[in-house]
């Protein structure tokens, strides 16, 4: 039996998502413990995948809990199938910013012959890398497995116990064993969610003012296109769909992202917009809300497949590949941390002390009907800002680093550092400072950040300096 120490708290309340006042009392239980680990990491997205490997590759025993059975996050479960944040527009130069743990992930794809080459975008104002879903699973496990790291698929998180107010000691899961209990010494959410951190009692804000969270979105992907025919329709969707609502079609969302993957036979759709019945986007930390979202996605993407045969040159004889697993998820929990990245932060191409990697990518807010824009001054800027290691630390709990799109930063900040190049800097930095603070019998809060810098440099990564 485990040891319960009387300080012990369960926390599962923070995540009750269904207004229901009748209430159960579920019995006290003992919980077997699966494993002692000095890393664990939830959640095995860009963010997850970098901070398990670099974990473990510094020699730290380390656990990755994901609840699919297998790898990616966002990117492979909601079908992103493109890596943004990778590369930075510097003074007029498209270039490759994000390396490390990224650089390995990417050269594993590659093998796999599922990684195309960087396609500009926007006018020539920045670059972005589709890949094969497929590719990026397997690369994945490759990567994290090699790493030494053992993986946990199909086990949901379920709640924290705490060793005192400021310390976790389990993390919860439920699996098809049952529920199951892990220890840790450093905890690393990566969930996208904050999940754990919101279990374990951290701050956290949601959108601007609670409710309006950036707006998700079901992908979907699309086969037998004639490329031929095609040729450059991504210039061309905005305006075809702008002549379709004149005559009387309604889209729930303006500015289509529709791409060619490496078979140019195969397009990925990004066109939809999961609001609520109200308007509201849709709070996927809520499981009835998240339900809606799901039937709601695919319904949007039956009727625009609809319009695209219709209306898209090459598009006629094309059919519905693969509808994504899950609806898009772009913001929940943001936990409020030592420092917020905000929306300033990243247009004025931000400089910090404590920098441990950068990002390129614009203010990409996806507000009702549309997506905003907003740049980095290109080409006179350097085009990145730095991303600190503030951003990773919340506040309230020790010995937890918190990664990825639910890390610190302002609403409008996320909608530009929520992409997978910085999710990939933030999980590498984590990882490392995991195993540094580990070393020093320290927090991560109190890591000497030089040390980290240097660490994350040796191991490739680039800070920006
Ligand atoms: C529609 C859409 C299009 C996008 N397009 C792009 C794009 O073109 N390029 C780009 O770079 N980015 C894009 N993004 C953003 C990007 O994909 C995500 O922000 C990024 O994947 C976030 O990475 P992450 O590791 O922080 O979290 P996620 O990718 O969300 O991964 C979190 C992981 O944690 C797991 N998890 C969560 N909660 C639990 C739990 N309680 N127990 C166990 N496991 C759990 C999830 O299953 C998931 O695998 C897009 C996002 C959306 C929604």
């Amino acid at each position: 039996m485990a040891q319960m120490n009387p300080a012990n708290r369960l926390l599962t309340g923070d995540l009750r998502i269904m207004n229901q006042t009748e209430m159960i009392i579920e019995p006290a239980r003992e919980t077997a413990v699966l494993g002692e680990f000095e890393v664990v990491v939830l959640g095995g997205g860009p963010a997850g995948i970098a901070a398990a490997t670099a974990a473990a590759a510094a020699g730290r025993s380390t656990i990755l809990v994901e609840a699919y059975g297998f790898l990616g996050g966002m990117g492979t479960a909601a079908g992103v199938t493109n890596f943004c944040g990778l590369h930075a527009n510097v003074h007029g130069e498209i270039r490759q910013v994000v390396h490390g743990v990224a650089d390995r992930l990417l050269e594993r794809m590659r093998q796999l012959g599922g990684l195309n080459e960087p396609h500009v975008i926007f006018g020539g104002r920045i670059a972005a890398q589709a890949y094969d879903n497929s590719a990026f699973k397997v690369a994945a496990d490759g990567l994290v497995t090699a790493s030494g790291a053992r993986l946990l698929f199909h086990a949901q998180a379920a709640g924290v116990m705490m060793r005192s107010p400021n310390e976790i000691d389990a993390l919860l899961i439920e699996t098809k064993s049952g529920r199951r209990a892990i220890r840790g010494r450093v905890y690393i959410d990566a969930s996208g969610d904050g999940d754990l951190a919101a279990y374990a009692g951290a701050p956290f804000e949601k959108g601007t003012d609670g409710d309006s969270m950036l707006y998700p979105s079901t992908m979907f992907r699309v086969n037998g296109v004639d490329a031929e025919r095609a040729g450059d329709a991504w210039n061309h969707f905005g305006r075809w769909m702008e002549e379709a609502e004149r005559k009387g079609r309604i889209f729930p969302r303006k500015t289509p992202i529709i791409r060619p993957q490496k078979n140019p036979m195969e397009w990925r759709a990004n066109v939809t917009q999961i609001a609520n019945p109200d308007g509201t986007p849709v709070d996927c930390t809520d499981a009835e809300q998240l339900s809606w979202a799901e039937v709601e996605g695919r319904r949007q993407i039956v009727d625009f497949f609809q319009f695209l045969r219709e209306s898209a040159p090459g598009f006629e004889n094309a059919y519905i590949l693969e509808i994504a697993p899950q609806v898009g998820v772009r913001e929940t929990r943001r936990v409020v941390g030592d420092y917020q990245l905000t929306e300033d932060d990243v247009l004025s191409c931000a400089s910090f002390d404590d920098t441990i990697g950068v990002n390129g990518w614009m203010i990409e807010a996806h507000v009702a009907g549309d997506i905003l824009f907003k740049w980095q001054d290109i080409p006179a800027s350097r085009g990145f800002n730095h991303l600190p290691y503030r951003m990773i630390l919340p506040k309230r709990v020790d010995n937890l680093l918190v990664v990825g799109r639910c890390a610190s930063m302002t609403h409008m900040g996320q909608s530009a550092a929520r992409v997978s190049g910085a999710c990939f800097v933030m999980g590498q930095a984590a990882g490392t400072a995991a195993d540094l603070s580990l070393r020093a019998g320290s927090h991560p809060r109190d890591l000497d950040v030089p040390l980290l810098q240097q660490a994350l440099e040796r191991d490739g990564a680039y800070l920006g300096r």
